[in-house]
């Protein structure tokens, strides 16, 4: 989101040079800069040690496809804080390994998304109110049960990320 006016005063922001950073939302009153805010969520692929990948139903989201664990950040905790947070609080599992799986930007909402490939013991589920239902899907039927691969699908990425780490294992 791009900043058109002031937060503190209200004043209309105008664009003023801010180095390196090109113009920028400026509010002359306050000499405050306004960089663009955007929310940064979480993804994370959940897999057991079987290889199984935890697929959540998400009527709100999608009545179609299967989603991976996913959630906004808080202000104040990093992204493998929150994706245990959201793990736990989504499916009532402890993380056992967490890997970096790379940063997406998700135009039609203007998030950006961090991924993770997260292990856990196989166990039962304790769902969220958010979710729907869950499953262990095997490696290969998660494709067809995804959002279809596009660029803006961070998930089937995350996937493919997935894929390769585990045939070079
Ligand atoms: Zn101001």
């Amino acid at each position: 989101m791009q900043f058109k006016y002031c937060s503190e005063c209200g004043e209309k922001l105008i664009l003023k040079e801010a180095g390196d950073d090109g113009f920028v939302p400026f509010c002359n009153s306050c000499n405050k800069y306004y960089f663009d805010v955007f929310p940064s969520c979480v993804i994370v692929l959940v897999a057991n040690e079987f290889d199984e990948i935890v697929l959540l139903r998400q009527f709100y989201l999608s009545d179609k496809y299967h989603t991976f664990v996913a959630g906004y950040m808080c202000a104040g905790e990093n992204a493998e804080t929150a994706a245990k947070r959201e793990v736990k609080e989504e499916i009532g599992l402890d993380i056992e390994s967490l890997d970096f799986a790379g940063t997406y930007w998700f135009e039609q909402k203007g998030l950006l998304m961090l991924g993770f490939i997260a292990r856990v013991k196989k166990s039962d589920f304790v769902l969220s109110k958010e979710v729907d239902s869950a499953k262990w899907a095997k490696v290969d039927e998660v494709p067809a049960l995804i959002f279809p691969k596009s660029s803006e699908n961070a998930a089937y990425y995350i996937y493919e990320k997935f894929v390769e780490s585990n045939l070079s294992k």
